[in-house]
């Protein structure tokens, strides 16, 4: 036998959230420094050896659809490994799927985005039906007598994996079904129709191409009735406590986020209600969007993040020609790039969810433009700097039992869904447009007296208001700069000179096209130790 040699141990146990500078950092300046030692506990727990293999045993036993039961009488339930349900029980328990709406207060989405931050960097499928429970919310509150019924359900943290109507569960999830075979963007295009049944309530008949989560225990989804698209929650069980007619048809074979179930799905006159004015279906659950959308910024963020602790772990322990990984000068080059992404991410991820706890006008545009400004870039740059964190393990990086392969799988989803990397940047020059203030408001935001950021963003507001600002073939260009404006103001504003110093550096000019090509004369340790989980 070989001896093994030169190995870095696991990192594991280790608390997500106090090994995370930058995390505790944000959260603190955020407004949810109160909720730092249930963060703390959470991060422990997400970070203990049995936590870590849920999420690998989630993924490697996935879920599996069951149409019928044996006679032939439709089942149309889907089947998961228990660790899937172990994972959703910490993530109902840390109220990750609601607590905001149910206990809110200053800095109440900040806390629970930490919570979900943490929680992708162990298991990202989870967190799809925990995202669009959260973001059905203030849906289902433009319906106040189904909000009634569903939000004390929704609001409960004690996860129930039953298969029963909602009313005899505990609690609830919600999920979204608009996307149809023939348009997923273009929502217009939806074909199912909604029929009248003559009580108030409507029947839907129809498709759904993408519908994720299927066991949840209802879905907003988009249906044409006879006054337009209009928006309807559709249980898993009708009233009579009947199924209802949701038959899922298959589950879609992914690239990534294997432990979640996404199915493909016929409805044969399900029972639904309508949510909101009817013909008004897409501003309905467009208020969904905006919440998945931030979820995605922050789903994308903890990706990198655990992608980039995952790395400087292992430099830490790996010798290669005598000398640490992490002490070669282009490995810390490497380390230290991939460094300033993920808390680039994390400030502005952090700072967008703050906008969603406050009500004043910098918010409001804030989230109107942000967030499909921080959705585009942050999770277009989550692929480039997962594919990197992988290398910096070497071979083994490229293996299954470590998470990284995992992680680059995942990373292209979060750009692709709730509105892909284009209509993210087309909705930011609607936004920038159509929102008040909103160039005043991102003026101020950019106005941190550093030089550096002083040229850039003269050049970019230069630019939002020339007429340039409407040409679509420039749409991902101005959002680059956006948020890249945005992430160096916060740096420079929050983050240690070190780090706002090299991202002025190595950003400003254009992101660079692969990481380690920061320029000589910055001090990269500093930035290496001050993102390494302790
Ligand atoms: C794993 C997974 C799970 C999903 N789960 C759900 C779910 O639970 N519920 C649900 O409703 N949907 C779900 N979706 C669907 C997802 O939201 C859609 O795939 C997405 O919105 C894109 O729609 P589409 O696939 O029809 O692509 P299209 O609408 O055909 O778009 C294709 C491309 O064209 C680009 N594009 C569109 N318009 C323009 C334009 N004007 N100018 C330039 N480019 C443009 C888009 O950015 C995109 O890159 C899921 C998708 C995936 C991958």
């Amino acid at each position: 036998m070989f001896d093994v040699a030169n190995q870095p141990p696991p990192l594991e146990p280790y608390n997500l959230f106090a090994s995370d500078t930058a995390l505790r950092e944000a959260v603190k300046r955020e407004h949810a420094g109160w909720a730092e030692e249930g963060l703390s506990r959470l991060g422990a727990t997400l970070g203990k050896p049995e936590t870590v293999k849920l999420g690998f045993d989630a993924n490697k036993y996935t879920p599996v659809l069951r149409t019928l039961d044996r006679y032939g009488h439709r089942l149309d339930e889907v089947e998961f490994h228990p660790a899937w349900h172990e994972l959703m029980g910490i993530a109902l328990r840390a109220g990750l799927h609601s607590s905001p709406w149910a206990e809110p207060k200053a800095g109440a989405h900040v806390a629970r985005a930490a919570g979900t931050y943490m929680l992708e960097q162990v298991e990202s499928g989870v967190y799809c039906p925990i995202a669009m429970t959260y973001g059905s919310v203030p849906t289902l509150k433009q319906a106040p007598k189904i909000a009634e019924e569903w939000l004390p359900r929704i609001y409960a943290r004690d996860y129930d994996r039953r298969f029963i109507p909602a009313r005899e569960k505990k609690s609830a999830l919600v999920g979204m079904g608009m996307t149809e075979n023939q348009g997923g963007t273009d929502l217009r295009t939806n074909t199912t129709r909604a029929e009248p049944a003559g009580d108030g309530t409507f029947r839907l008949t129809g498709h759904k191409w993408f519908m994720s989560a299927p066991m949840c225990d209802a879905f907003l989804v988009l249906a044409q009735s006879p006054k337009g698209l209009s928006c309807f929650l559709l249980p898993r069980w009708t009233p009579d406590g009947e199924r209802n007619a949701i038959h899922i048809v298959r589950l879609k074979d992914k690239l990534g986020n294997r432990s979640n179930a996404s199915s493909e799905v016929e409805f044969d006159g399900a029972f639904a209600q309508l949510v909101g004015e009817e013909g008004r279906g897409i501003p309905t659950i467009i208020e969904m969007g905006n919440y998945t959308r931030l979820d995605c910024a922050i789903g994308s963020s903890g990706l990198m993040r655990q992608a980039l602790a995952q790395a400087l772990h292992h430099s830490r322990h790996r010798t290669v020609f005598q000398k640490k990984l992490i002490d070669q000068p282009l490995m810390e080059n490497v380390l230290a790039d991939l460094a300033l992404e993920s808390e680039a991410a994390a400030a502005l991820t952090f700072r967008l969810a703050r906008a969603y706890d406050e009500d004043d006008e910098a918010s409001l545009v804030y989230r109107r433009v942000v967030t499909p400004a921080a959705k585009f870039w942050i999770c277009k740059r989550t692929p480039a700097a997962t594919y990197e964190a992988m290398e910096v393990l070497g071979g083994s990086g490229y293996i299954e039992e470590s998470v990284m392969p995992r992680l680059y799988r995942e990373a292209p989803v979060n750009s692709i869904w709730e509105g892909s990397g284009n209509v993210m940047c087309l909705d930011v020059l609607r936004a920038i447009a159509r929102t008040p203030g909103a160039a005043e408001v991102l003026r101020q935001e950019l106005d941190t007296g550093d030089k550096r950021v002083g040229a850039f963003s003269e050049r970019l507001q230069n630019r939002l208001q020339a007429s340039e600002r409407n040409d679509e073939a420039q749409a991902r260009a101005l959002t680059r700069d956006l948020v890249l404006a945005l992430q160096a103001a916060l740096l420079v504003k929050h983050a240690p000179a070190q780090v706002s110093d090299a991202f002025c550096a190595a950003r400003l000019d254009g992101a660079s096209p692969a990481f380690g090509l920061l320029p000589r004369g910055l001090d990269l340790r500093a930035i290496v130790e001050r993102a390494a989980p302790a």
